[in-house]
């Protein structure tokens, strides 16, 4: 039944006249009426249309009232159509009989308009009812299903993901922690209910957690944990050891107030950044430090230096005639060439504070901060006979085979150079005398030291 058609009412009785004024009294409502003189009829035709309501007579010969409506409440398709019986007599006898056998009510003979509609109304309202009420338990039923899913599939998500997920209580302790943190810090979750979370923090940020939680009631939002933004923190594990994370705190309301933290991880990628930071800052030939950090070094060492009014020194190396090299020997062994040179010196550059960079095709540059005049001299010599040392042949050398010349400028204690760039310079030009001193040798500045040009042939 439904409200767009009209409610469809079955009347089952043995005497036509019965059924006749009956019919006529409740078409009249409005009702689609369809009419049995027994109840083998009355059953089949129930089951056909599956009527709103039953007016069923009791007394009919064959299958009475009572039978009908045994044979109508077990049938699945005719159980739940409500049925009113009609009697001539209200006897305790029958009334009680009628009920048992799933009757809903009785009308009585002879009968009344008002009674008839009253009695008929009140059954189609309660079938209504009842039809509203299974429907939204039905209803109510795939919700609970649906939430049940919804939330085994958040609880795997929450249980799965790599990224710690954390419920904080207002006054900052941890509530609940997903298997990730337990992962991330070492602590097992009965250990984490309940601890502050400031324990997952390094310091700063440890402090910063605990005044965000004395303050946040006044002032509201601070730094960190002002929700929304991401931030990479310091976190701490169990065992003291600190660890790289992307950082976001927001405050939620699920039934009550409380915040969120998630955490996540970013030690690979940190790495790879630091991976990635020292590989821009390698020459990929020879594995040597390249220009781009060479500089970098140099200026951080420059205005050391001139703070701690330290002397450095700057040696600039090429090796000699390599274009000639290249041309008599090909490309791969030129390469090869810059390969061994490389390596032997950086064999003579060991202070962490030292540092030797290929700066072009085949020049070089070496920094000794801090190192003394006669410091720097030896280790020039030691690189010059190292590269003469390892025998690589070079026709077109007049030593036939692979030397290098330098160019040293140092800056001497309490005098001040105007800019790195002049002892760049410095070396460079005395770099060039030592080309044209014949090579295989070095050459210390005129400005920086009295001595000569040195050279071992
Ligand atoms: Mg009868």
């Amino acid at each position: 039944m439904n409200k767009s058609s009209p409610a469809k009412i079955l009347i089952v009785d043995d005497t036509a006249a019965n059924i006749a004024l009956l019919t006529e009294m409740l078409e009249n409502k409005g009702y689609q009426i369809s009419a049995a003189g027994d109840g083998e009829k009355a059953i089949k035709i129930a089951q056909h249309i599956t009527p709103d309501l039953i007016l069923l007579d009791i007394m009919m010969p064959g299958m009475d009232g009572f039978e009908t409506c045994r044979h109508l409440k077990k049938q699945e398709t005719t159980k739940g159509i409500p049925v009113i019986f009609i009697s001539a007599k209200t006897e305790v006898d029958d009334l009680v009989t009628g009920f048992s056998v799933g009757g809903v009510d009785y009308i009585n003979k002879p009968f009344h308009e008002d009674e008839v509609n009253a009695r008929i109304t009140n059954q189609l309202q309660i079938q209504q009812l009842n039809q509203q009420l299974a429907t939204s338990e039905l209803h109510m039923r795939q919700l609970l299903i649906n939430y049940q899913y919804q939330s085994e599939r958040l609880q795997q998500i929450v249980d799965h993901v790599v990224d710690g997920i954390i419920e904080i209580t207002t006054l900052g302790n941890i509530q609940f922690a997903n298997p990730a943190v337990e992962k991330l810090f070492g602590y097992t979750t009965k250990e984490l209910e309940n601890i502050n979370f400031s324990e997952l923090l390094a310091e700063p940020f440890a402090s910063l957690y605990g005044k965000f939680f004395e303050t946040s009631l006044l002032e509201g939002e601070q730094g960190y944990f002002s929700g929304n933004k991401i931030f990479e923190i310091t976190a701490k594990r169990k065992n003291g050891s600190e660890f790289p994370i992307d950082f976001s705190f927001m405050k939620i309301s699920v039934g009550k107030e409380m915040y969120l933290a998630v955490i996540h991880d970013i030690t690979t990628h940190k790495d790879k950044e630091e991976k990635f930071r020292s590989l821009s800052n390698i020459d990929p030939l020879t594995n040597l430090a390249n220009r781009r950090y060479f500089e970098e070094v140099f200026a951080k060492e420059w205005l050391s230096s001139r703070r701690n009014n330290k002397p450095i020194a700057f040696i600039m190396i090429d090796i000699d005639c390599f274009k000639q090299f290249n041309d008599t020997y090909g490309h791969q062994a030129g390469d090869d060439c810059l390969t061994q040179v490389s390596a032997a010196l950086k064999n003579n550059i060991k202070r962490p504070s030292d540092i030797v960079a290929r700066i072009g095709g085949e020049e070089f540059a070496i920094l000794l901060p801090d190192t003394s005049e006669e410091g720097v001299f030896k280790i020039a010599e030691q690189l010059r006979t190292d590269i003469q040392a390892l025998q690589i042949p070079h026709s077109g050398s007049e030593h036939q085979v692979v030397t290098i010349s330098l160019g040293i400028a140092i800056t001497k204690v309490g005098e001040q150079y105007s800019s790195s760039d002049m002892l760049y310079q410095m070396a460079d030009e005395a770099l060039y005398e030592a080309k044209h001193s014949g090579r295989n040798c070095y050459t210390i500045a005129a400005d920086t030291t009295n001595s000569n040009p040195q050279s071992e042939k």
